[in-house]
């Protein structure tokens, strides 16, 4: 099995440099994957550094090349690079735009891979199935580039989307990752944590990056750690936030407007619940849940007082039912 992987792996690396060529290299490449990323703003040394490509527009170029050049068609298969029906080969990724997935020590694990058009209709990424070198519920994209910038800034920003981190990046902010695709899991988290143990969320300016947070906050506090969130206004997410603004304005932004948990909620309160007492009594609860989620007895207690003083209500109301709930977990 060992072995194994370790040719899934050299696969893997193989189609990055494949892609990567295909995109530098040919006159198709050039002119629509090369271009695409020069569009959306991405300079050739963050093309480089990320490692981005271009699958071409065939039905088994890809598979083919690397077939020749003595790779197995068990593990082209195994990553999901090539797909097999009836004894014939497809590439699995055509006429996208290709992110390479890697882990914490660089190694590649998959693909992303982003079709040029705007369609509604088709599936904007493509993403490598999982295998046994790629579990996309235990990767953060972005986690080898941010490594060293986490420790440094001991925070990390947890983004949705390849493109949010890459240009972030090239915006002068290295501490950051993203959770492509997948809901947030704990094992993504505590990739995190062994780095730092503060998270700033930043999900898109949308009703799903909203909820997106919300479930991603209780998930943060279980593993004991800080978590704040920066919210973007609808239509924005850091990819073109950090596109129409300068790296002072973008680090200004960060600051000002990423809130605690707690006032986090409490603003979603202000704009949905303002003067509904059901609502209200809804989010404190809300908020309370969250807290009891906390494994650290002080830190709930000192929650708890800021819940009833945002919210104006009493401490030990508050504290009456977080002791159902922590008994509960129990
Ligand atoms: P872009 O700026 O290129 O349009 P994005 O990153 O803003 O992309 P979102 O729609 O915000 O795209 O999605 C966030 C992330 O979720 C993507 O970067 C990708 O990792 C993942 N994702 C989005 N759509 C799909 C899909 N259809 N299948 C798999 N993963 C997806
Ligand atoms: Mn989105
Ligand atoms: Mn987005
Ligand atoms: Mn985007």
């Amino acid at each position: 099995i060992a072995s194994e992987k370790e040719s899934m792996y050299l696969v893997s690396e193989f189609a990055k440099k494949y892609f990567q060529e295909t995109m530098l290299n040919t006159e198709e490449g050039k002119a629509i994957g090369l271009s695409y990323f020069k569009e959306r703003g991405f300079t050739s040394e963050t093309i480089t550094k990320f490692g981005l490509g271009y699958s071409p527009e065939s039905w088994d170029a890809f598979t083919k090349e690397a077939l020749s050049k003595g790779y197995l068609l068990d593990y082209l298969e195994k990553t999901g690079l090539t797909i097999v029906k009836e004894d014939k080969q497809f590439d699995r990724f055509k006429g996208r735009v290709m992110f390479p997935i890697q882990s914490m020590s660089g190694r590649v694990l998959g693909f992303g891979g982003r079709i040029l058009s705007n369609d509604k209709k088709a599936a904007k990424y493509l993403n490598s199935p999982e295998s046994d070198i790629y579990h996309k519920s235990k990767v953060l994209y972005g986690i080898f580039h941010a490594k060293q910038a986490i420790a440094k800034q001991n925070n990390c920003y947890l983004v949705e989307g390849y493109t949010d981190v890459i240009q972030m990046h090239q915006a002068g902010i290295e501490n950051v990752v993203a959770s492509s695709g997948t809901a947030l899991t704990p094992d993504q988290i505590r990739l995190i944590n062994r780095l730092t143990k503060n998270i700033t969320v930043l999900f898109d300016g949308d009703a799903a990056g909203l909820r997106a947070s919300i479930r991603g906050i209780d998930l943060i506090l279980e593993e004991g750690m800080n978590v704040k969130v920066c919210t973007f206004l609808e239509g924005d997410d850091p990819d073109s936030f950090a596109r129409k603004n300068s790296f002072e304005d973008l680090v200004l932004y960060l600051e000002t407007n990423a809130k605690d948990f707690i006032q986090f909620k409490a603003s979603i309160l202000m704009d949905e619940a303002k003067n509904d007492p059901i609502k209200k009594a809804d989010l404190i609860r809300d908020m309370v849940v969250s807290i009891s989620k906390i494994p650290d007895r002080i830190k709930r207690e000192i929650y708890i007082q800021e819940c009833s003083r945002i919210m104006d209500i009493s401490e030990q109301v508050l504290l009456n039912t977080l002791a159902q709930l922590v008994k509960k977990d129990i």
